[in-house]
């Protein structure tokens, strides 16, 4: 599935995440062959064994919840934070990141379904965050949009609504806080089961694991 997920990304000029939780180093390194240099990890202990196994040109994002006190063990080499969801988050990826006299990445998370959950921002949340921010910048971080998850239902009209909603909030943050920053771009949204109707709603960067890898 690799070669049409990827040619249908690049057709849409959409990132490919592959996320390899759960896969092998030798599954990663097969798609790393094929050109595959962006891969998602959802939990610290394991982004940090297989950065430390792979080659070092490869990407890496964190794409799952982040604990504050573990930020510290990825900050000298990941990519991209797709999971920030706290003010007292960013200020401690901030504060890692300076020690290693880098600049990270990160995405917004936002909650997007009508499930509860501890995790993801809603708007008035990250207003009040970006607000935060302009009165006192963090050096150390660049905000490059948002991110979501849509429920996992069949229902594409469910589903349709969740990324509609997540992209209204990029444009609300957009046009309110980011208007002339090029670096706020990203709406990071769609999965295997969804990532045609993710696209379609205006994703700019899909993360898909099952799909591409085969099988979980
Ligand atoms: C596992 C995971 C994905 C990929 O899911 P697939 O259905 O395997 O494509 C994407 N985003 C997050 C946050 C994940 O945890």
């Amino acid at each position: 599935m690799y070669p049409e997920i990827k040619k249908y990304t690049e057709e849409f000029n959409v990132t490919l995440v592959a996320v390899s939780k759960t896969k092998s180093v030798a599954d990663i390194l097969t798609l790393y062959d094929r050109g595959q240099r962006i891969f998602g990890e959802n939990k610290v202990q394991e982004l940090d064994e297989k950065y430390q196994q792979l080659p070092k040109d490869i990407h890496w994002h964190l794409i799952g919840h982040l604990q504050k006190n573990k930020v510290k063990y990825i900050a000298s080499f990941v990519s991209m934070i797709q999971s920030a969801d706290s003010l007292e988050l960013l200020l401690v990826i901030n504060k890692e990141a300076e020690k290693h006299q880098r600049i990270i990445p990160v995405l917004l998370q936002f909650h997007i379904t009508r499930e509860t959950s501890k995790f993801g921002l809603d708007l008035d949340k990250a207003k009040d965050l970006i607000d935060h921010l302009q009165n006192s910048p963090l050096k150390n971080i660049l905000i490059c949009g948002v991110m979501g998850m849509a429920s996992l239902s069949d229902e594409q009209e469910l589903i349709r609504i969740e990324f509609k909603r997540l992209k209204e909030i990029y444009d609300t943050l957009k046009n309110e806080y980011f208007r002339n920053d090029e670096t706020f771009r990203e709406i990071s949204m769609g999965m295997s089961g969804d990532y045609k109707l993710a696209i379609a709603e205006g994703s700019t960067m899909v993360r898909i694991g099952s799909a591409v890898f085969g099988g979980r």
